[in-house]
């Protein structure tokens, strides 16, 4: 993947964040504190003002510069999580890795940066059911694998409403906790669809 490519997914991710903040807010006023909008779009502003800057790097340093700026902005347990996601993609990418094992290695960084598996209710409840998608895809035609991702992405996000929250500020609610999204599950499927727009336009 070229950087040019970068820059488009990151304006992308922005206009997707940003249209949703709200949404996102009012998921987290249910079983959080009520900022998870906010966050991810100070977060995604701030790198929507980078991308010119990101994109002269190779992918490997943009991913994880990207990484950084979305520790240092976004905040609250989110924007740490995030930032290792793209910092353990931008590793891999430097080692060589496609985007399945880039974003393995995302993934391996935000469970052990937030020492949680899939099934606590999280942004992990989207982002690894996605990721085999991904995994299982060789050969596959580019638009029908962009449509799978984004449904795999909607049905993992949906999947979490009968969750118990077992990580995060939501855990506090036990029980509560279920019947709502998870915040972070729906800010992943917009950043999953945001990136595969962009590659289907490609194709
Ligand atoms: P905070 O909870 O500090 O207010 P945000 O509201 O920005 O931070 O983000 C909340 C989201 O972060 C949750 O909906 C969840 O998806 C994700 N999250 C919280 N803790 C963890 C964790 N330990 N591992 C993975 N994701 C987590
Ligand atoms: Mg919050």
């Amino acid at each position: 993947m070229e950087t040019e490519l970068l820059r488009q997914m990151i304006e992308r991710a922005a206009t997707r964040i940003a249209e949703h903040a709200e949404e996102l807010t009012a998921l987290d006023r249910a079983i959080g504190d009520g900022d998870h909008g906010i966050n991810m779009k100070r977060g995604f502003e701030a790198l929507r003002s980078e991308a010119d800057r990101l994109a002269a790097l190779d992918l490997a340093a943009a991913l994880q510069q990207a990484g950084m700026t979305l520790v240092g902005k976004v905040g609250g347990a989110s924007g740490p999580l995030y930032g290792s996601l793209l910092v353990g993609m931008g590793r891999a990418a430097a080692e060589g890795e496609g985007p399945a094992g880039m974003l393995a290695a995302g993934i391996a960084m935000v469970k052990r940066r937030g020492k949680a598996e899939r099934g606590c209710k999280t942004m992990l409840d989207v982002l690894v059911p996605v990721q085999e998608r991904l995994e299982g895809s060789a050969g596959e035609e580019r638009r029908a694998l962009m449509r799978g991702l984004r449904e795999t992405a909607d049905a993992a996000l949906e999947a979490t409403r009968d969750m118990v929250a077992t990580r995060g500020r939501a855990s506090f609610l036990g029980e509560r906790s279920r019947g709502h999204l998870d915040p972070g599950a729906a800010s992943s499927r917009l950043l999953v669809h945001a990136v595969c727009e962009v590659l289907e336009a490609e194709a």
